[in-house]
């Protein structure tokens, strides 16, 4: 079996889109903030959505399961406040468990947060126990700034995210560390944001003493890990001078990277850096980096091709696909177990 462990509902029906729009516009003018039922998708639209992009690709590139989030961009915590954040998270969230219901055997959802910058990620706590207890989801996808490119919020080891972590040690889901589109102008959003915040996240955690609190904590740093595998060298060496075990032991029974890197060097440095049990398969597809790569006539974000061609036994392959997901994700492990998978 092969596990994407990151995709997003990127092609939702346009009136997802409009209805945000107008929510955007009744910010300060009451009147005009639309209520959540005049949000209305058929199960037909969300079908359409999904079987002409994500599923027929999957199908096409051989991919049997995506953990399915809503569109990262879209997260926007910015904007608004907590109680806007708190309503759009709740219709996303609410979209992509319809979609899981839709086809059961090829998305499990994955929750994002209603965070708003300077406030209480704690209020969190009840989207994410709705998403986990009644639509099943796997993971979160937590948003290190939500102030959008501004990085107000104080590093993931600070104790304000806590009862985040608590809350996913006892439900044992891991956190995909994903920002959102930036609103400052120095930062394109996937060419430089995501990526910072990778690279942000895993020096956060290297800094800190966070995973001696939570042992069992896992993040899942997405896009390959941003910057880090490319300099794994200068972060053991940062880690050595600031008298932290070594990485081995200091982060990596807590962090992951995943494949979501669009040519065959990367993923091949990837896998010579990072040990295979800490890579996790994903494309990110239908997402960043939609076209065709001139150099090899294939798309950008079909990574199996890189998977496939890069010098790992057949064993390791095997974790990368399925194995690393079953025990980094074991809501979803013991979900495909109870269908006899
Ligand atoms: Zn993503």
């Amino acid at each position: 079996m092969i596990i994407d462990i990151h995709g997003h509902y990127t092609t939702a029906p346009k009136a997802l889109e409009t209805w945000r729009n107008r929510q955007i516009a009744g910010i300060g003018s009451p009147s005009e903030m639309p209520k959540v039922s005049e949000l209305r998708i058929s199960d037909d639209e969300l079908r359409e959505s999904i079987e002409s992009n994500q599923l027929k690709l999957m199908r096409e590139r051989g991919l049997d399961l995506t953990i399915f989030s809503p569109r990262a961009s879209f997260m926007a915590h910015h904007i608004g406040d907590f109680e806007i954040s708190s309503t759009w998270a709740a219709i996303c969230n609410e979209l992509c468990y319809r979609v899981k219901q839709l086809f059961p055997d090829h998305f499990v959802p994955a929750a994002m947060l209603p965070q708003s910058p300077g406030v209480d990620p704690s209020t969190c706590i009840a989207e994410l126990v709705r998403c986990v207890e009644q639509y099943g989801n796997v993971a979160i996808n937590l948003n290190p700034d939500p102030s959008g490119g501004h990085w107000t919020s104080p590093p993931l080891s600070d104790r304000s995210w806590y009862p985040i972590y608590e809350k996913m040690v006892e439900y044992d889901i891991p956190a995909m560390i994903h920002v959102s589109t930036s609103c400052n102008a120095c930062f394109h959003t996937t060419g430089s944001h995501y990526l910072n915040a990778d690279t942000t996240a895993f020096m956060q955690c290297l800094t800190s003493d966070l995973f001696r609190d939570f042992p069992t904590l896992r993040f899942v740093i997405p896009h390959g890990g941003g910057a880090v595998p490319y300099h794994w060298g200068r972060f053991r060496g940062l880690a050595q001078e600031l008298k932290k075990p070594l990485l081995k032991d200091h982060l990596l029974n807590n962090v992951f990277f995943d494949t979501c890197v669009y040519h065959q060097p990367g993923i091949d440095l990837l896998t010579k850096v990072i040990p295979v049990d800490n890579i996790l398969f994903a494309s990110e597809m239908i997402g960043a980096v939609r076209g065709i790569d001139p150099e090899t006539g294939h798309y950008f974000d079909d990574t199996k091709r890189y998977v496939e061609a890069a010098h790992v036994a057949a064993q390791d392959r095997q974790k990368i696909y399925e194995g690393n997901a079953r025990r980094v994700y074991p809501r979803l492990d013991a979900m495909l177990k109870a269908k006899g998978l």
